[in-house]
């Protein structure tokens, strides 16, 4: 197929092709149903099976550990805002952040609602170019957490390691790179994600939790908003979005055939690597956001001398057939955004045309 774009969209993002034709196979007839997965119960046998096949295969391919449950919830990561406070924060704890830029001021922002907050540590001073050095997070001796945003998808920036936070849960936020490198999930007590950039369509936000963690709820939160409820049901309490968990089993499938996360790890430093030599071998034509050291391997931020000379490379790009290097409004400049899905094509098209582009207008 060729008439496929170069897309860097930062989400909902590039799908592997061979999961999109496999999903118009079987749009129709899945599994000789004679229906379609929309069209049928997610009580059936056939549905459960896919979406206990999705979490079995999350779970090995990510490494979940065994005393650890996964849901597929909706609302987006952005209602996990929200549900992490009302059923961990507990009365008399401080919810602790880290605060990376524009996702993690978000999840904070929220946390405020519902009862007492703390920075544990901050990039802010630096125009979040950066993630702050592990020993510079302080947290708080009443703290029921911390929370992390481990890639911040508007900044572009990435947490090489992950704090250790003792016997303080930790909570991440990995909507922007989950299953994009290897992680040690034993280290969090809950990892949340939407699907829509690494893992699928947009519609279903995974959650990986500590069985302790979400075994009961507060009984005064509304029973959607309660993660017992979805543990105790198997994700199956209301009509789940069954399309888009279908589509996250296909892209798991994807992956394991690629060589697992390891191997996906590997193939997105070498395919971002294309594109950060084209910036650094520049001299200066382009400049990363990004502090070297915090290089996000899913978002790289880029700007140019002029906001006129930006204008006009997304204008060439869209006309050579790239979709979505514009940056994010809040901070303007360029992005491209490379998640596991994003074949190693499209990203030694793009470090062609950014040296071209220099060629013509440096
Ligand atoms: N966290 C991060 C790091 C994100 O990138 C996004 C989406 N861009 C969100 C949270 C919000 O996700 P959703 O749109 O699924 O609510």
């Amino acid at each position: 197929m060729t008439n496929r774009a170069y897309n860097f969209n930062a989400g909902p993002a590039a799908l592997p092709l061979e999961v999109l034709q496999q999903a118009q196979q079987e749009f129709t007839d899945f599994a000789g149903a004679g229906m379609s997965i929309m069209e049928m119960s997610h009580r059936s046998s056939i549905f459960e099976e896919v979406n206990d096949g999705a979490q079995s295969l999350l779970r090995e391919l990510f490494g979940i550990p065994g005393h650890y449950k996964i849901l597929f919830l909706q609302g987006g990561a952005s209602t996990q805002f929200a549900m992490i406070p009302m059923n961990l924060l507990t009365p008399g704890k401080t919810a602790a952040f880290v605060h990376t830029g524009s996702w993690a001021e978000k999840a904070y922002k929220e946390a405020k609602l519902f009862g007492s907050t703390a920075i544990a540590a901050s990039s802010e001073s630096d125009k979040f170019n950066r993630i702050p050095a592990l020993s510079d997070i302080h947290i708080p001796a009443d703290a029921a957490y911390l929370h992390i945003t481990s890639n911040e998808t508007i900044e572009g920036t990435q947490y090489a390691a992950y704090p250790d936070t003792g016997d303080v849960t930790l909570i991440g936020d990995m909507s922007s790179d989950i299953l994009s490198r290897s992680v040690d999930v034993g280290k969090f007590g809950l990892i949340y994600a939407g699907a829509q950039k690494n893992l699928g369509p947009s519609g279903v936000t995974i959650v990986i939790a500590r069985e302790d963690l979400v075994a009961e709820s507060p009984k005064t939160i509304p029973t959607m908003l309660r993660y017992d409820t979805h543990v105790k049901n198997n994700s199956l309490y209301n009509t789940p979005p069954s399309f888009s968990i279908y589509l996250v089993g296909l892209m798991l499938k994807w992956v394991k055939e690629r060589g697992g996360v390891a191997a996906l790890e590997q193939f997105n430093r070498d395919k971002t690597k294309l594109i950060y030599d084209a910036i650094d071998t520049s001299g200066g034509f382009y400049r990363g956001f990004a502090d070297m050291g915090s290089r996000s391997l899913m978002n790289i931020t880029f700007r140019l001398a002029t906001e006129e000379l930006e204008k006009q490379f997304v204008k060439e790009s869209e006309q050579a057939g790239f979709v979505g290097l514009k940056g994010h409004r809040s901070v303007g400049g360029l992005r491209a955004s490379t998640y596991n899905a994003v074949p190693m094509e499209s990203c030694k098209a793009l470090a062609e045309f950014m040296a071209e582009f220099m060629k013509r207008n440096g």
